[in-house]
This record gives structure tokens, sequence and C-alpha cells, in this order.
């Protein structure tokens, strides 16, 4: 295992420099075609131009600093905030036959100062580097030593103020530009907003930068979002219709909730292990590396984890509480199917997490200008839930950017009935002000459904609220559909949730739909769990039949492989290239050289192997 470039793992390796783009693209990485705007990218940085990236996660960022590097002269200095990662990036860089090390806090001195010989000899490529070394003198030191091919500055968008712990360290990082006025500088981040955007230009001073700003789409996720019933066994349907052994991430908002989801997962045969902050950091580090590299094992936890899951193979994102906000929703979503196959993002959510969080949002001791904008974080989060259109339609709008529905989501797969529910929100709405009139009494969203469906308790008869004119006006629908109704109708705005126990009361608009002068159109939900659908595509459903046996064999093959080495899976091939591989099943060198992801260095370290494997297949037959 190549941790911090021992001497002679240097010399063993050769620089892939000189050539062009392409070539690189095709020798060093073995794709055959650069993806949307990397070609652009890579030419303009390679001729020293700055650029501002922001390409959704998954799009190829990488890609965009690492051959306009091995096409100068010099070591390209990458800044990235997640050491945890940094390891694993070196690691998949020595196996396409890159010269790479790192340099942080987790290094012993003696590994540092190798690695800094390395760098002041010319023997990297690629230089990773954590913030904070990069804003003390002793590392700028350094680096003049050495020839600085390129900055790429990772996450770009930790400089933001909404952004993160290091962000005083990225604020500094604008002072490379006065250091080293020669060197291109290009930043790079997955963030969308346009906020985000001018905050990384202004403060990382890239001024003179290009700007590239890619569809934000990720057609390969499937959004699906449910309503909530029992939802520790929905959850278990949806990960075993998904197909088992798929890894997963699943995130609640509380670190009681995912014990025990984690609990009850691994009770139902789903490997899984629960992550918070309040587990010690060895345990979340151990959890964090059994995840990079096993495969099929779940993680429940909270929005902690997350930054550093750089795993290209996670197949499905479930929420089992509603997140805060679109942006939040879409950054974890987006860690799924990172390596462009089909994958699910799962969202299930019902009244009391609306109720919940609005009560969140009230007691919270932040000043009005954050409340009001933590609520308008939730209503739009609420919107994209009760929407009855398009659910990516709906997230990309969000971002500024318009599309067409996708398709592959599932209002577009299964559109909903949308019903005229004026009638039951006026029963609703004017239960809803009779109890308003009994000042100083707290009605949650429960006792309102029991009057309107007459359905007796203690403290239906103790108040005599069974004398209400509306009692029992809506026995025709279900507890459900009612939790529903109310639901859509806070979504709406024409209901308010206040205070501790989130007592209903109307809004203006409700006014409008009392009297008459407004119509209410509601989603109609079914009463039965909705039929859970396969991705359209699994990996294995896109193979023919002859071909998934020899794909199950390379997977055997590649877990050894990656469990002698102490990689991951994936730093071996990805599954995209053991796909390729299975279809094709070639015969010779030159054959297995056309599969994408096949490239020089790994076509000479696994080559042997992986045609052994195909002809193993064949001979004895699938
Ligand atoms: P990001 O950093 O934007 O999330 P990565 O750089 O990790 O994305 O790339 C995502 C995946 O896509 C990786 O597995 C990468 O090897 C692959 N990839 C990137 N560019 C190409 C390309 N031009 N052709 C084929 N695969 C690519
Ligand atoms: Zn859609």
């Amino acid at each position: 295992m190549i941790e911090s470039v021992p001497p002679a793992t240097v010399e063993a390796m050769t620089s892939p420099t000189g050539g062009t783009a392409l070539d690189i693209l095709r020798s060093v990485f073995g794709y055959d075609e650069f993806r949307g705007d990397q070609a652009a990218i890579v030419d303009h940085v390679a001729r020293g131009g700055d650029a501002v990236v922001l390409m959704p996660t998954g799009g190829g960022k990488s890609l965009c600093y690492q051959i306009p590097t091995l096409m100068r002269e010099g070591t390209g200095v990458v800044v990235s905030p997640l050491i945890a990662l940094m390891h694993d990036q070196v690691q998949a860089l020595h196996a396409v036959g890159v010269r790479a090390a790192y340099l942080n806090s987790t290094q012993t001195l003696d590994e540092r100062r190798e690695v800094e010989r390395a760098y002041v000899s010319g023997e990297l490529d690629i230089l990773y580097v954590a913030p904070e070394r990069l804003s003390v003198e002793s590392t700028r030191s350094l680096l003049d030593r050495g020839t600085i091919a390129l900055f790429a500055i990772d996450e770009a968008h930790c400089v933001s103020q909404w952004g993160h712990d290091f962000r005083p360290d990225y604020l500094a990082l604008s002072e490379l530009a006065e250091r080293w006025p020669d060197v291109p500088r290009i930043a790079l981040t997955a963030t969308a907003t346009e906020a985000t955007h001018r905050e990384i230009t202004e403060r990382l001073s890239l001024g003179r930068a290009e700007h590239f700003v890619a569809s934000f789409d990720r057609p390969n996720i499937q959004y699906r979002i449910v309503p909530k019933r029992s939802v520790r066994d929905q959850l278990v349907e949806f990960i075993r219709a998904e197909g088992a052994d798929s890894a997963g991430i699943v995130y609640a908002l509380s670190r009681k909730t995912v014990e025990r989801t984690a609990e009850h997962l691994t009770q139902h045969g789903i490997p899984a292990l629960p992550y918070h902050a309040g587990l010690d950091a060895a345990t979340r580090a151990a959890t964090q590396s059994r995840f990079l590299r096993e495969e099929g094992l779940v993680v429940v936890a909270t929005i902690a984890f997350g930054m550093g899951i750089d795993k290209p193979d996670v197949r499905f994102v479930a929420h089992i509480d509603l997140p805060k906000s679109v942006e939040g929703y879409y950054q974890e979503t987006g860690r799924a199917g990172r390596d462009g196959e089909p994958s699910v993002a799962w969202l299930a959510y019902g009244l009391q997490d609306v109720v919940q969080q609005r009560r969140m949002i009230d007691d919270s001791d932040a000043d009005i200008a954050h409340k009001r904008r933590a609520a308008a974080h939730l209503d739009a989060m609420l919107a994209l839930c009760e929407t009855v259109q398009c659910r990516r339609v709906n997230l990309l709008r969000y971002f500024g950017q318009t599309s067409e529905p996708c398709g592959n989501c599932d209002t577009c797969l299964e559109p909903p009935a949308v019903v005229d529910g004026t009638v039951a929100a006026q029963k609703l709405l004017s239960t809803v002000v009779r109890l308003d009139r009994e000042r100083g009494q707290r009605f949650g969203a429960g006792h309102l459904i029991d009057i309107l469906r007459g359905k007796q308790t203690p403290r239906t008869t103790q108040h005599g609220h069974d004398a209400l004119s509306t009692w029992g006006i809506g026995a025709d629908l279900s507890e459900q559909a009612w939790r529903g109704i109310v639901r859509q109708l806070l979504a709406q705005g024409l209901l308010a949730s206040r205070g501790e126990y989130g007592v209903l009361g109307i809004t203006q608009a409700s006014g409008d739909v009392l009297r008459g002068e407004r119509t209410v159109q509601l989603r109609q939900e079914s009463e039965r769990t909705p039929r859970v659908r396969k991705t359209k595509s699994s990996a294995l459903s896109e193979l023919d039949p002859a071909s998934v046996e020899l794909f199950e064999r390379l997977r055997s093959w590649r877990a050894e492989q990656a469990r002698e080495q102490g990689v991951p899976a994936y730093v071996v091939f990805s599954d995209a290239t053991l796909r390729g591989i299975a279809t094709s099943k070639p015969n010779t060198s030159a054959e297995l050289s056309g599969v994408s992801g096949v490239g020089a260095a790994k076509l000479e370290r696994f080559g042997a192997a992986v045609l052994e494997v195909v002809r193993d297949h064949a001979v004895r037959g699938a």
C-alpha cells in the first residue's frame, strides 16, 4: 500500500507528461471522449488560463485539473479539505500511473519530508494539500522550491459565508494569486447557487477566470417522494426492492433515529451502521472506511456524514426525515450514482415533519432574518414534495435552470391524480376556525382529524367537541387521507402551524377558500403502499443473461484485488468498466484496452488476470 510515496515507488513510475489532452484521456485514464465542458476546461487551463467550474457531483471535475497538470511542466497543487479522501485519491492516481502524493496532518514527519523531497526534485505530477497547510509560510516557501503547474481549488464553495469550518483557510487562498500571478488557478464546486458562484469568484480573486457552468441535472438519479406511514418498514421494503447488496446512505435528523434505524435494518438482514457526531472519531473513521471499501453496506447517518463520501457506486440515498432545504437535499441525494449508473433518491415525509420543523424554526434563538430564511427554505422543500409536476423540473428551476419533464421521477413515471379538494379544505378550515375561538386551548392535527371523522376520544368528550357543527362531516375520508390534506394545505400556505404543539391556524389565504372564492387542488394519495419499482435498469439488468455470470466473476476477482491491496474496489475498476468487459468478452490485450476505463497502467497491471477470468469463463461455460 502506497501511503506517502516511498522513494522506490516514485522512481518506479514514469510521468505520462507530454501528449495532447485526448491522448492523455485515452492512454492514461482509458476513456474515449471528454464529457460536456471537460475538453474546453482542460484546454483553457492547460494554456494557463484561470477557470471557475460549476459541475454536479459525478460530472467529472477531477479530470479538469488532472489532465492540464499532466500537460504542463511541474506539479499540480490540489487544495482539498477532504483529508480522509486524499489517500484514496492518491491511490486511484497511482493505479493509472500518475505520480501523486499528499501533505496533511495525518502524516508523520518522515513521511512529510519524503513527499517534500519528491516535490522539490520534480518527481510528482500531482500534490494534494490540505487548505490549512497552504496558509502557512513554510508550505508556501516549499512550493517555491519546485515548479507549480497549476493550483486546483476543490470544494471551492468552502469560501462562501454559509460554508464551512475551512472558511478562514479558504479565504487565505486569495493570496495565491498575488504570490504566484503566473500560475493558473481552477476553482471547482458542485454547489450551484448564483450567490455561491459570485462569492467564489470574488473571494478567490478569480476576476479574470473563464466560467464553466454545467447543467446540474443528474439524469441517472431517479427521484421519488412518498408519504410517510411506518417509515422503517417502508425503508426496508424500499431497500429490498432496489436489490440487496447495494451501497446506500440513509439520512435522518436525530442521533436517536439514526441508531434505531440502523438497528432495524440490521434486524431485517440489511447490513447497516450508524454514523453521527455523537460517536467517537475512531468509530466514525472506521465506518467511513468500511463504507468506501465494502459493497452492499448501508450507512444510516445525520448530515454529519457527507463531505468526503466520494464513493462512486452509492446506489441509493434515502431520507427518512424531511431535509431542511432543497440545497441540502440536492447535495445529499447527489452522493448517489456518481459513476453515472442508475440510482435512486428516495424521501419519505409526513405531516409530523412539517409540524416539527416549523416548531424548530419558531423556537430557535436566531434573529428574524434567519428565521425567515429558514422558513423560506422549508417552503421550497414542501413545494417540491407536494408538486404534481416533474420533480426534476422543480429541482432544476430552484437552481435557475429550465428543463423538460424527465421521465425518470415518480411523478413522471406514475402521474398522481389531481382532485378538487375545495370542499374537504372548507370542512377542515371551518373546524380550525371553530377551535380557534377556544382561546388558550391547544389542539393539533390529530384532534382536528378526530373531530372531522367523528371519532369519540376522552379529549373530544371533555371539550364537548362532538357538539360542533363540523363533527363527523369528514367521515368519508380515512385518517391517513386527512393527514395528507393537512400537509398539503400547510404546503400551499392555506394553513399555518404555530408554536410548541403544532397548533393549526388559518392564514389570510384560507379566507378565500372558506368564502368559496378560491379552489384547492390536491394530489390524491393512494391508500395502499405504492408499487415500488425497480430502477429502470440496474447494473445487472442491462446485461444479457450470458454476461451476468461473467460480470459476477469479475466482481469477485475485483473484490479480491481490492482486499489484497487495501484499496476500494473502484480503484481497481469501476462497475461500468466491468460491465464493458463482461459484454465485450475480450480475448486479447488489444481488445481489452478498447474497453472504457482500461488505460495503459491498468492494462499492464491487471490485463493478464482479467483475460484469464474471461477465458476461464468461456471454457467452463456459463
Ligand atoms: P466529480 O468530482 O465531479 O464528482 P469525478 O471526477 O469523481 O466527478 O468523476 C466521476 C466519475 O466519472 C469517475 O468515475 C470518473 O472516472 C468518470 N469520468 C470522468 N470523466 C469521464 C469521461 N470523460 N469518460 C468516462 N468517464 C469519466
Ligand atoms: Zn420527472
